[in-house]
């Protein structure tokens, strides 16, 4: 007998279709199939979905001719269990999503394209590879492991003896990763299906995690048990980790973000380590938190999780603060390790008060010193500057003629390597102008610095430098736009890894994760602009990038001893800059949290945003004032306490011809945060419609937003 069902498609963001639509089929289907329906005129994936009443309803109205036929299911795979699905409707629902964008945004794209003889193919072909692979390798024998530290086997015990989830506080080189290993390997040794998820924050990471672990597990469980994930994979490659881990076969997943909403029907384990990284927030799209939904999905799926960080976020730290007076402490449980394993110290931080100097130097004498230094004892620098090209702004004396972007509320920045102007808001590049556009003044300057520059200037200034072996000094620099090409960043690295760079000049990119054995001092150059940012996450985040900096000097033990973290700045007094000279990330947490709790700021208070973008300031502005209005006509930030700001434009304001604008929205609670926006949702799908708001462009809703 034919039956209606529920199926969840990929439907444009915000049209007026949720999401579920219902098909026809021959008999009934599980929750979960994936099946392939027409939508219009194409064809598309999508997964059949539990009824709930409303949709039922809806699907009796409904006029039985015009239903469609479900076109295909896709045989030989399991249904997307419960726990996934669950996963996907949390999401939607936090987010302000479709559940069906979620739910397709969530699968591989390779897999809307096969037919079942196709995927039949595949399946088979990983199934052949997997039984193959134990064989291959060793016989199945335990890896050499490290014997634990005293703070490595207390966090392990610890991660036993509760339920989580765990912040694990471990400074850098502390054997965060080691214990990280040593759950996934207690996990998946208590039960032949367990699975486990480990997330990085960068793409750029996952090879050398990818590594260790491998030469952890391969070898016990074969090596197609560990898989990757993130968006640099072909789509084959994403398909076949989404394949394993779908089917059981992959025991581990490593990831980025996106590996949060992997098919893992016997997850057992989440890892998410640099959890303070903003990476984990997607931008686009669903703009979800891939920590916060790894906290969420280990909660419901009755699995283990933990969070580990040198420098936890803020939002992760009051979360984990223990008990205290009449204060029940957070929910995560705090574990601490403070110390680095063997002998490789912290490196010395040293300030540079650049107000000392004259206003011209760029770069303090005796920070050049230092430098100079290593490089006559064969050790490297590492020089960091978060700012890409070589000046971020060309300027005429004469008449005042400024590189603004004619498109963006912006300056295009000067590249020297191919001598353009670029934006880097909208991309728009234009060769470097001989003389200035507006006057003819062939005399135009430059205004700031940025990596390029910085690099020159340094080769410049440390030319004479004996190095031990008498070659020449060699600066090379590693940002975004050296690291263009697929597998230049790795030929780059290697060159340093190699000992050939002596002085090597980087954006943060440089600045994560990456073991350099070598570099024995750090520097940054200039980072006083995130004293005064008006981002209230700044301070966080430069903090938090310094201290990963110095966690890059002297990880070898044998180098070690002397090395150095340098920091320039006019603010030497700054507090901030007093606790990364301890090594002191609970005193800077204390100070932020107080500030954060006076100005009503997360984690004291929770946010959202609503933002519209629009070809004038007012058009997105008054689509942001008319949703307010009907919030306030339908009583909703009454009843919920929400505190719903006026609309204001965005700092970078203008983007490729596109006006933004946003709107803030703060509650004391999560809860009421929620309920309202879901409240307003349909309100501002209702305004959207009206007449007067068809030029606005898009919008969208961020909840949890990582910059106002
Ligand atoms: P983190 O992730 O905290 O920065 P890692 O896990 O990368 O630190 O450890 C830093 C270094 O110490 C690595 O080279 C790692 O192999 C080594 N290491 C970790 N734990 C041990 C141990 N118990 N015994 C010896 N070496 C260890
Ligand atoms: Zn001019
Ligand atoms: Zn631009």
């Amino acid at each position: 007998m034919p039956v209606l069902l529920p199926v969840l498609v990929h439907t444009p963001a915000h049209s007026s279709v949720a999401g579920v639509l219902h098909y026809r089929h021959s008999g009934d289907l599980p929750a979960g199939t994936l099946v392939r329906v027409p939508l219009g005129r194409r064809e598309t994936m999508g997964v059949v979905w539990e009824a709930d009443a409303a949709g039922a309803l809806e699907a009796q109205a409904m006029d039985a001719g015009r239903v469609r036929d479900i076109a295909g299911v896709l045989d030989g795979l399991a249904p997307m269990d419960a726990g996934w699905r669950r996963l996907v409707a949390f999401s939607a629902r936090y987010y302000q999503r479709s559940a069906g964008e979620v739910a397709l945004a969530a699968l591989p794209p390779q897999l809307r394209t096969l037919d079942n003889l196709q995927l039949a193919r595949r399946l088979k072909r990983h199934a052949a590879a997997a039984s193959r692979a134990p064989a291959d390798g060793a016989p199945a024998g335990p890896a050499t492991m490290p014997e634990l530290t005293a703070e490595q086997s207390a966090t392990l015990a610890a991660i036993d003896a509760a339920p989580g989830p765990f912040l694990l506080f471990g400074a850098t080189g502390s054997g965060k990763t080691e214990v990280y290993l040593r759950s996934v390997q207690r996990a998946l040794d208590a039960d032949p299906a367990a699975q486990a998820l480990v997330m990085v924050p960068e793409i750029n990471l996952t090879p050398q995690l990818e590594e260790r672990f491998r030469a952890r597990f391969a070898p016990r469980y074969g090596d197609a048990a560990v898989v990757s994930m993130h968006s640099g994979m072909t789509p084959p490659q994403r398909l076949a980790s989404w394949l394993a881990a779908h089917t059981g076969r992959a025991r581990i997943v490593l990831g980025t973000r996106m590996a949060v909403f992997a098919s893992m029907p016997g997850l057992r384990l989440l890892v998410v380590d640099e959890e303070h990284d903003p990476s984990y927030k997607q931008q686009e799209g669903a703009r979800y938190s891939a920590r916060d939904l790894a906290v969420w999905r280990g909660r419901d799926a009755g699995a283990k999780v933990v969070l580990g960080s040198a420098t936890p976020s803020l939002e992760s730290w009051h979360q984990s603060r223990p008990p205290e007076g009449g204060d029940p402490g957070g929910r995560y449980l705090r574990l601490h390790m403070p110390q680095r394993v063997g002998a490789g110290r912290l490196p010395r931080v040293r300030l540079a008060d650049m107000a000392l100097l004259p206003r011209h130097v760029t770069l303090a004498p005796q920070l050049l010193a230092a430098i100079a230094e290593r490089i006559g004892r064969g050790e490297q620098s590492l020089v960091l500057l978060n700012r890409r090209g070589y000046a971020p702004v060309l300027a005429c004396a004469d008449c005042g003629w400024k590189s603004e972007c004619p498109h963006c509320s912006a300056y295009r920045v000067f590249h020297k390597s191919d001598r353009t102007l670029r934006c880097h808001h909208c991309g728009f590049a234009e060769r470097v102008p001989r003389a200035c556009p507006a006057c003819g003044n062939p005399d135009i300057g430059t205004l700031g610095r940025g990596t390029e520059r910085l690099e020159e200037q340094l080769a410049e200034l440390l030319q004479g430098t004996p190095r031990p072996d008498g070659r020449p000094v060699r600066v090379a620099r590693i940002d975004a736009d050296t690291t263009r090409q697929r597998g230049t960043l790795e030929s780059q690295l290697a060159e340093v890894h190699a000992g050939e760079v002596d002085v090597l000049v980087g954006t943060q990119m440089v600045a994560k994760g990456h073991d350099f054995r070598r570099i024995t001092l750090v520097a940054a150059v200039n980072p006083d602009g995130a004293l005064f940012s008006s981002d209230f996450r700044a301070p966080e985040r430069l903090f938090s990038l310094l201290m990963q900096a110095a966690g890059r000097a002297g990880r070898d033990a044998a180098l070690g001893g002397a090395s150095e973290m340098w920091v320039q700045t006019a603010h030497a007094a700054h507090p901030l800059f007093a606790a990364l000279r301890r090594h002191d990330y609970p005193a800077f947490a204390a100070d932020q949290l107080a500030q954060r709790a006076g100005a009503g700021m997360p984690p004291s208070s929770f946010l959202a945003l609503v933002r519209a973008d629009a070809r004038t300031q007012e058009t997105a502005q008054a689509f942001l004032a008319a949703a307010r209005q009907a919030a306030a006509e339908a009583g909703l930030d009454a009843a919920d306490a929400v505190a719903c700001y006026s609309p204001v434009p965005l700092g970078v304001q203008r983007v490729a011809d596109v006006e933004r604008a946003q709107m803030l929205l703060e509650s004391p609670s999560r809860a009421r945060l929620q309920r309202f926006l879901s409240g307003w949702q349909p309100l501002l799908h209702a305004v959207r419609a009206r007449p007067e708001h068809k030029a606005v462009l898009r919008w969208l809703v961020d909840v949890d937003p990582m910059t106002i």
